[in-house]
């Protein structure tokens, strides 16, 4: 079951290039290995980008970077490794946006590819910049990206499992609009703060697993992932509740207001936990502040913050 209670982790701002990376939110973790599993790859693709960071690529680069490195590991809910919707098939929905340009760009429901992130990084230079299913198919050939099925025998099995079983909160597979919440892990997210001051956000996901044929991820939209020159914000949990809360653009535009990160982290995530919202958020502020938060049990977010490296794994 989900906490909905509000938990907010901040670390006080420093000068220098940030990082913090998201693998999803959902109920605690279980499973033998789980966790360290998990950890290891968060801790892996981090020290790989911080690097990259650290060496001088812009926010932009690196949020994009990221974004593929997560989409290409199967244990996350992005890219390779989806989940299935209602019908069998896999629709990926990412977005990226800059925060200096306040440009946000993005697909929703593409096909058929292994970086959805690639796409929203060509729209950012387009003048059509958000494209849905049969959009991003276009593009995609244009673009001359392979075919690439992102399936993986697991998330096969998963599906398969939901269909005869139902899912696990009890309701009948095909007719539920809402997964378990015990399931809504693997979104992916990245934001950045480069050396320059710049920052960048950008969310891939699969979606929540199970949805009606159409339906529209939070991940694609400025709810979901929203920057400008103040701060920048990716969130993961149940779309519907992030939309509702319009938590990445409700969060960026505090901080413009003038709250500090912690502050418009605690505020909101307190807001989002008194309407029984389902979600999460990773965050940076242009001083350097790096913040987390969470309605849900856990958040998979691991940071870098130029003295080392830590996550929001407890134990
Ligand atoms: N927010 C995603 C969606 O609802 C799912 C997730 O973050 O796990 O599509």
């Amino acid at each position: 079951m989900p906490a909905f209670t509000p938990t907010v982790h901040a670390l006080a701002p420093t000068p220098g290039p940030k990082l913090i990376i998201h693998g999803g939110a959902g109920s605690s973790l279980t499973g033998p290995g789980a966790k360290d599993a998990i950890r290891k790859s968060l801790h892996h693709i981090l020290d790989t980008l911080y690097a990259r960071l650290a060496g001088g690529m812009s926010a932009l680069e690196v949020v994009i970077q990221g974004c593929q490195l997560l989409e290409d590991d199967p244990q996350f809910n992005a890219g390779t490794g989806a989940v299935l919707q209602s019908d069998g098939q896999i629709r990926l929905s990412a977005a990226l946006m800059d925060g200096p340009a306040q440009r946000f760009s993005g697909v929703i429901n593409a096909q058929r590819l292994k970086n959805p992130i690639q796409l929203a990084q060509h729209l950012q230079s387009q003048p059509d910049r958000i494209l849905s299913e049969t959009g991003s198919q276009a593009l995609t050939r244009a673009l001359g990206l392979p075919l690439y099925d992102p399936l993986t025998p697991q998330r096969l099995q998963e599906w398969v499992e939901e269909q005869l079983h139902g899912q696990a909160d009890g309701r009948p597979a095909l007719t539920n609009l809402v997964t378990a919440t015990d399931q809504h892990y693997g979104t992916i997210g990245v934001v950045a703060l480069d050396a320059a001051g710049r920052l960048a956000a950008g969310t891939s996901t699969g979606g929540k697993g199970g949805e009606y044929v159409g339906r529209v991820s939070d991940s694609a939209m400025p709810a979901g992932t929203y920057a400008n020159t103040d701060a920048a914000i990716s969130c993961t949990g149940i779309g519907e509740d992030i939309v509702d809360e319009c938590l990445a653009a409700r969060l960026v535009i505090r901080v413009t207001d003038g709250f500090s990160l912690p502050a418009a982290f605690e505020k909101s995530f307190a807001e989002a936990a008194g309407r029984g919202r389902d979600l999460g958020a990773i965050g940076i502020d242009r001083r350097g502040a790096i913040a987390w938060g969470r309605t849900t049990e856990v958040i998979l977010a691991a940071y870098h913050n130029g003295e080392g490296l830590g996550d929001s794994l407890e134990g």
